[in-house]
Parts: C-alpha cells; sequence; structure tokens
C-alpha cells in the first residue's frame, strides 16, 4: 500500500488526541512504556514501515503480524505511527458494513479510559480515527489489514478458559 495513503490517515487525525488535555499525564503513557521483559512495539499498517525505516528513535523489526516499530518510550510526535494514534481504539465494522470504531480490549490492563467506553473520549477523537480507517480501507490491501487487525482484537476478546 501506498505510503501516501498512510499519510491521508495520520493527516485525518491531526493534532486529535483522546482527551482534550494530555491523556499521558493520567497514567504515565502507560501505552507507550515497554513491558516488563524490556520488549515493547507497535505493528506497522501496510506502507508504513517505509515511512519510519531511518528513524533515528525506533526500529522497525518483522514480527508474524506485520512489521512492529519498537521504541524506548519516546519519539517524534510527527512521525509516530497509525497505531499509536488511533490508541485506545481499535476497528470494527459497523451495522452498515462501513468501518467504525471501539475501544480497544487490549487497553483493559493500562489505559485508565478504556473503562468509561467512547463516552469518555473527546467525541472528536473517535470520529477522526473513523475517518482515518476508511481512508485505510479505500485501498483493498487496507481492507483486508483492518479485517486481520478486527480478528486478532478479536481473539483477545475470548474468555481464557
Ligand atoms: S494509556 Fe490511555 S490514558 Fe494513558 S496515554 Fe495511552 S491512551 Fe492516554
Ligand atoms: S512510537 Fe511514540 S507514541 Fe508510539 S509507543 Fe513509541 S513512544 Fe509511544
Amino acid at each position: 500500500m501506498l505510503p501516501e495513503i498512510i499519510l491521508r490517515a495520520r493527516e485525518a487525525i491531526g493534532d486529535k488526541t483522546p482527551m482534550c488535555h494530555d491523556c499521558g499525564a493520567l497514567c504515565g503513557a502507560a501505552c507507550c512504556q515497554p513491558d516488563a521483559d524490556g520488549q515493547g512495539g507497535v505493528y506497522l499498517f501496510p506502507g508504513e514501515a517505509a515511512l519510519l525505516e531511518n528513524c533515528a528513535w525506533a526500529r522497525v523489526t518483522p514480527a508474524p503480524f506485520a512489521p512492529m516499530l519498537v521504541c524506548d518510550g519516546m519519539c517524534e510526535r510527527a512521525a509516530r505511527p497509525l497505531a499509536c494514534r488511533i490508541f485506545p481504539l481499535t476497528p470494527v465494522r459497523g451495522k452498515n458494513g462501513k468501518w467504525t470504531v471501539r475501544m480497544d480490549v487490549r487497553a483493559r490492563v493500562m489505559c485508565p479510559l478504556a473503562s468509561s467506553g467512547l463516552s469518555g473520549l473527546d467525541p472528536a477523537f473517535p470520529r477522526a480515527v473513523r475517518d482515518a480507517l476508511r481512508i485505510v480501507a479505500e485501498e483493498p490491501e487496507g481492507d483486508a489489514f483492518l479485517e486481520r487487525w478486527l480478528a486478532l482484537e478479536e481473539e483477545y476478546r475470548k474468555p481464557l478458559w
């Protein structure tokens, strides 16, 4: 997928964030912290690795689901990946078949906004993320990637036993 699509999607989100203020102050930017074993990263959307391959503050590494950007919790904000910009939301198909958003179940373990759902967010944020995802879905490869992303997120919704 062309990196231009990713740039358009990023632009659709612009400077919108989950809250009107810096939500990272609530949690110490929990979603940017590495795991206990020092590992951490975000999946890159199709075409996005090309935008980040020479960045000085993180590295792109292969992973089974998609290439992953591994950072140490600090980044150049204007260059951060789309996955960071949409968190704590995740794509889901609406009843009309179009992509929309819901709270990502994986946010429950770290994000203080997860329990309040979409109604706890600045309403401009879910709208902007939805628009960005629909831009990604304009390309068949982007649409297929969102389907795989949704399937992965749904795996985390299943009870462990
Ligand atoms: S974990 Fe949630 S509240 Fe904290 S910085 Fe990330 S999105 Fe904001
Ligand atoms: S790239 Fe930036 S926004 Fe994304 S996890 Fe790393 S530090 Fe956080």
